[in-house]
């Protein structure tokens, strides 16, 4: 935890998301250890201030989908959308499995400072990609990007089992057993995972999906998170169903009852492809579901359903998805695709037309009730000191003060914050990571990729 005071004084407009949505006016926000010890009341003297009448404070936005590895891939026209899920994959899994240890670290920072960038505060990443010449320290090394940048990191280490000749469609380099995988989960949960109050690092087990993993990799996965009192986190729902359908019998949400695998300990990425049973079933077994907005746009046949799913009270939150799918890792921008994607189905769905500042809620308190953490999520006394500002005193801020939560879904955060904190402290600041040389991140970044493709970027 980060031991240093400091006072953002006389914010403008601070939007706190908490339990009564208030929006504060002109109001100071005292930080210490961490975590926000005051909001308003009496001034502290002898500590760092931060003037910040003219920014608008939010809290820290949390991804609740990723995969950092696949940073590689993006914008380059040999790897892009066929129009076809096969084809893509017999693209770019080549390409996945002859990535290096090294790969793992700079893949971690290219997305983590983008999500810092754009007032992301908590990182959660779903690695499953663990060719065998890479060695066993992937995730160890995302770990240490983590730290170089101040990102709060949830980890989850993925694996796929299920080998192509019992039906897989993931390359032999890329598999691994249910032994080896949950070992080394075990292994990092002992070495980084922590659950208390304002834990900078979690760790999550995260079987890539149902149809690329044995059913013991599932059952014994979730043994372990109850075992260690850590998450667990997969793919459901996009467009796996018949598949599953085909092999067992059930399409995925029946599958994961009839494993046992439901909680409130579990949340899933995608789930656009189910059906309005599907849906209130899902909310039953108390599963969460991180809503990506990009793929739905590149590869999803379905917008879904979410309001529906807030209807029913589930756990949701928002991710921005790997750069397969997704070229960038602005979380902010999802929050406005999320929006913009129910606008255009709300009339012939008979829903009413989306409110904007819901979508900054999952984005918030959503993304912090998928990975169970009540310590983040909103600005309040007590929490953690993740937020992130933006100035109202700028040409396209005008006019549109009225509802500040409504900012990121309706007008979109067209630029990088003014400021980014985590944990207390400021980590990305007017255009700038404090203390560190983007521009040598970035040549490091470029010289490891050029050895593993023909990279000119
Ligand atoms: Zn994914």
């Amino acid at each position: 935890m980060n031991d240093t005071s400091l006072c953002l004084r006389n914010i403008g407009y601070l939007v706190t998301c908490n339990d009564k949505q208030e929006i504060l006016r002109d109001i100071d926000l005292n930080v210490s250890d961490g975590l926000i010890k005051s909001i308003g009341g009496s001034r502290e003297d002898g500590i760092e201030e931060i003037d910040a009448s003219d920014w608008i404070v939010f809290p820290g936005l949390i991804n609740t989908h990723h995969h950092f590895f696949q940073a590689f891939i993006r914008n380059q026209p040999q790897f892009a959308w066929p129009n076809d899920v096969l084809t893509w994959i017999s693209r770019i899994y080549p390409l996945f499995s002859k990535l290096t240890e090294p790969c793992f670290y700079h893949t971690a920072l290219i997305c983590m400072a983008e999500l810092i960038k754009y007032g992301c505060t908590t990182a959660f990443d779903h690695q499953y990609c663990f060719p065998k010449h890479a060695g066993t320290r992937l995730v160890d090394r995302q770990i240490e990007a983590a730290r170089l940048l101040g990102m709060r990191f949830v980890a989850g280490r993925g694996a796929n089992t299920l080998p192509a000749s019992a039906g897989g469609n993931v390359p032999e380099q890329m598999i691994e057993s249910t032994k080896t995988f949950l070992n080394d989960v075990e292994r990092l949960v002992s070495l980084y995972h922590s659950n208390k109050l304002g834990a900078m690092e979690q760790i999550v087990v995260a079987p890539c999906q149902p149809v690329n993993c044995w059913p013991e990799t599932f059952i014994e996965s979730l043994g372990l998170a109850r075992d260690k009192a850590i998450q667990l986190h997969t793919h459901l729902g996009e467009g796996e169903s018949s598949v599953m359908a085909q092999r067992y019998g059930k399409r995925t949400v029946d599958w994961m009852e009839l494993q046992g695998l439901y909680g409130s300990d579990i949340w899933v990425a995608h789930a656009w492809e189910l059906d309005a049973r599907e849906i209130t079933h899902l909310g039953e077994l108390e599963i969460g579901v991180s809503h990506c907005p990009a793929p739905i746009f590149l590869v999803g046949e379905e917008i879904t359903d979410l309001p529906t799913m807030m209807a029913s009270d589930m756990r949701i939150g928002l991710g921005v998805d790997g750069c397969a799918s997704n070229d960038n890792s602005n979380l902010a921008e999802c929050i406005r695709n999320a929006y913009l994607l129910q606008c255009l189905v709300a009339s012939q769905r008979g829903h009413r037309a989306p409110d904007p500042s819901d979508y900054l809620s999952l984005a918030t308190r959503g993304g912090a009730a998928l990975l169970g953490r009540e310590d983040i999520g909103d600005l309040s006394v007590g929490k953690c000191a993740d937020l992130f500002a933006i100035r109202k005193d700028r040409l396209d801020m005008v006019g549109a003060l009225e509802a500040p939560q409504a900012i990121p879904a309706k007008l979109g955060l067209s630029g990088p914050t003014a400021l980014t904190m985590i944990d207390g402290r400021i980590v990305w600041r007017d255009g700038e990571f404090p203390g560190l040389d983007e521009s040598k991140l970035a040549f490091e970044a470029r010289v490891e990729l050029s050895r593993v493709l023909d990279f000119r970027g």
